[in-house]
């Protein structure tokens, strides 16, 4: 009988935000093919009799290539095997997984989607960036910083509404080069941004900044992602101020929006 596989979410990091379902498909499955950002805490839920692979692409060092993915993932499968390709934060975000679901679609392999929490959520979680909000941000835009496979600068939305909240995925370091994309696609130099490194993990950083001080960034470990939008002026700047080191007066960037403001008199 032919196996199945499982394209399983891992969460940004934090153990605790496995699902039931994810935690539950580690504890059975036979195979597990895993991503370089999964954790050690995470794969320690895998029993010691199953088969684990790195499979990995650290950025631009290949290691196992996307066409071997897939035929470890058919092969593992039609030996009857329960396969979970396990990625990190949600599969179906900067995921490769529609070529994975193309390939076993292809090859007649029953496969199931299992979500998880995506980085930017984790993210903004904890640094408790409310990434839509009614009065400031009405659209969430999820972009990456660069393609994985070429490690070039990606095409984003050549107009990014005022009201939109960005989340960069793999920013890199140029961060120069960031701001000056955003800058093209209509964001404001003065917009607030968040640097958000190791999010949920136990050395999880942010930085807070704008638009036109991202290029004096520091570089945070990676993985990082970068919030931009008014909603980053809302991060709990108070307990971010106590737990890092952040220049200058933490209640004055979390109170002077005057985006919201205006919003709030007007509602008023
Ligand atoms: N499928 C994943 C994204 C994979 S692309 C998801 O849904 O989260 C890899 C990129 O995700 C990294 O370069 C980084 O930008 C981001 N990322 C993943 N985990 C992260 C974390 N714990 N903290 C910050 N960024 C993270």
């Amino acid at each position: 009988m032919t196996g199945k596989v499982y394209l399983v979410g891992a969460g940004p990091g934090d153990p605790e935000l496995l699902t039931l379902k994810a935690l539950k498909l580690l504890r059975s499955a036979d195979v597990v093919l895993h991503d370089d950002l999964i954790g050690p805490e995470i794969l320690a839920f895998v029993p010691s009799s199953t088969e684990i692979q790195n499979v990995g692409k650290r950025f631009g060092r290949k290691r196992v290539s996307q066409c071997e993915i897939h035929g470890l993932m058919i092969q593992n499968a039609l030996l009857g095997l329960q396969v979970v390709r396990l990625k990190s934060g949600d599969p179906l975000i900067f995921g490769r997984a529609g070529e994975e679901m193309e390939a076993l679609r292809q090859a007649g392999i029953e496969f199931e989607v299992v979500p998880g929490v995506t980085a930017a959520f984790g993210a903004a979680a904890n640094a408790r960036i409310p990434l839509t909000h009614r009065q400031v941000s009405s659209a969430l835009i999820l972009v990456t910083g660069h393609h994985a496979a070429t490690e070039e600068f990606a095409d984003w939305p050549a107009k990014i509404p005022t009201d939109a909240t960005v989340v960069v995925y793999m920013p890199g370091y140029n961060y120069a080069n960031t701001a000056d994309q955003l800058v093209r696609a209509g964001v404001s130099n003065t917009t607030p941004c968040a640097i958000v490194s190791q999010a949920t993990s136990s050395g999880e950083q942010v930085h807070l900044t704008t638009v036109e001080n991202l290029p004096t960034s520091p570089r945070l470990p990676s993985p990082t992602l970068l919030v931009v939008g008014e909603v980053v002026r809302l991060a709990d700047a108070a307990a971010l101020y106590r737990q890092l080191a952040w220049p200058g007066d933490a209640a004055g960037f979390a109170t002077q929006n005057p985006v919201l403001s205006a919003a709030q008199e007007r509602a008023e």
